[in-house]
């Protein structure tokens, strides 16, 4: 159940079908799109108080719209926090909520085991300005403690990790960074707001790639930061404003809708999940399963601590290496070859020559990136179905090996 103490006095999947709604004066019953770049004032002095800040209403897209506006309460009201910034991908919101806050000199640690584009931002992109970093095994709490310095300003990581699903414990790393003043900011794509709520765990700083779970029907890019209003005031507006990385209104209007049935959706792709993990564990075409919710997974404990179910990605080694685990993913005739995920559409991809190629091999096994990984991402098909579709592939991939 997506529930928490809440701001308001309805659940929150009730705040998720009906905040933010501000009906025009056409009484309509969906949410009205604001497909608008800018806004006409009344008078001279209206404007110049909307520059001043005296008149909260809106000034220019880039800083603000309506229908952004009604996607940002949703998902604030979801994650738990004061504010939500929703911007144009997940890369755009992951970026600002580092950048925004860090200057030459700083330093970030991060887990080793993280989504490509973000290990680049902070491997390469941000030492460009002069920005350090170390990356740490994030399971290991005594790596995080250890690598901080006094100029660490900033602890990032992704849990479940993808694409091995090895979880950060949220509260305990959390802990560690209040304890050493710095900001501890989860990439919360993989696990979605409807399985994990890292800001109420301990996260000062949560971000969404929408395009993920939250959308979760393959139509739209988008991100989103949740934060405190402080964090917003001090560091997020300020960088957001004059950088530009918004979010499109009718991108913003489609991914408001898919918060409505985001609970539904995932709940439903997870209990999937769920059963296909242990199916694949019964098959003697895999050698190992990767998932949360199965008592085989070493943190099996924490994920029933900090996440509602075992999510919908499930990570499997098939038995033969990479020839075979072609072979599996090429027999497959329902579930699609996609590196996308967190859709109503089952996916496979083989990380080692996909999403984490650009790795050595030395950084793909030090994080168990393995060349027989699969990583599948379950939608909403019906479970015997996609089971019926994993067991002949695997089985003729063993077959013709
Ligand atoms: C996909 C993904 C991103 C990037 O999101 P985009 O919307 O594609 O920019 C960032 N972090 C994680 C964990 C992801 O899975």
């Amino acid at each position: 159940m997506l529930d928490h103490p809440a701001r308001s006095r309805w659940s929150v999947q009730t705040q998720l079908v009906h905040d933010g709604l501000d009906r025009s004066g056409f009484g309509e019953t969906a949410e009205a799109l604001y497909l608008t770049s800018g806004y006409v004032y009344e008078s001279a002095e209206q404007a110049a108080d909307r520059f001043s800040g005296e008149d909260e209403g809106y000034i220019y897209s880039r800083y603000g719209n309506p229908t952004v506006s009604l996607f940002e309460r949703r998902l604030a009201a979801l994650e738990g926090t004061e504010r939500c910034v929703a911007l144009s991908s997940g890369m755009a919101a992951m970026y600002a909520a580092l950048a925004c806050q860090l200057r030459a000199g700083d330093h970030v640690v991060a887990s080793r085991a993280l989504f490509g584009s973000c290990l680049q931002v902070i491997t390469s992109l941000l030492p460009r300005h002069g920005i350090t970093y170390t990356l740490v095994d994030g399971t290991d709490l005594s790596a995080w403690e250890a690598a901080v310095k006094p100029q660490t300003r900033v602890f990032f990581c992704e849990t479940p990790a993808n694409p091995t699903l090895a979880l950060v414990d949220i509260a305990a790393v959390g802990a560690i960074a209040r304890a050493a003043g710095v900001c501890f900011v989860v990439d919360n794509a993989f696990a979605s707001p409807a399985v994990q709520r890292a800001a109420p765990r301990g996260a000062d700083v949560v971000t969404y790639s929408a395009t993920k779970h939250i959308d979760g029907q393959g139509r739209c890019l988008g991100g989103a930061v949740c934060c405190s209003e402080a964090f917003y005031e001090e560091h997020l507006q300020f960088f957001v404003r004059h950088t530009g990385p918004s979010l499109s209104p009718f991108n913003a209007w489609t991914l408001a809708k898919s918060l409505e049935t985001l609970d539904l959706r995932v709940s439903q792709m997870a209990r999937n999940a769920a059963t296909i993990a242990g199916f694949l564990e019964t098959h003697p075409g895999v050698e190992r399963v990767s998932y949360p919710g199965l008592p085989s997974h070493p943190q099996h404990a924490l994920a029933g601590q900090q996440m509602t179910s075992g999510g919908t990605l499930v990570a499997f080694q098939v038995q033969g290496g990479q020839p075979s685990a072609f072979r599996a993913i090429d027999g497959l005739n329902l579930i699609r070859i996609s590196n996308n995920l967190g859709d109503s559409k089952s996916m496979v991809t083989h990380p080692a020559t996909t999403t984490h190629r650009v790795l050595s091999d030395e950084e793909r096994w030090s994080v168990g990136i393995t060349n027989n990984l699969v990583r599948l991402s379950v939608g909403l098909e019906l479970a015997e179905d996609l089971i019926t579709d994993l067991d002949q592939a695997l089985n003729r991939a063993q077959r013709e090996g």
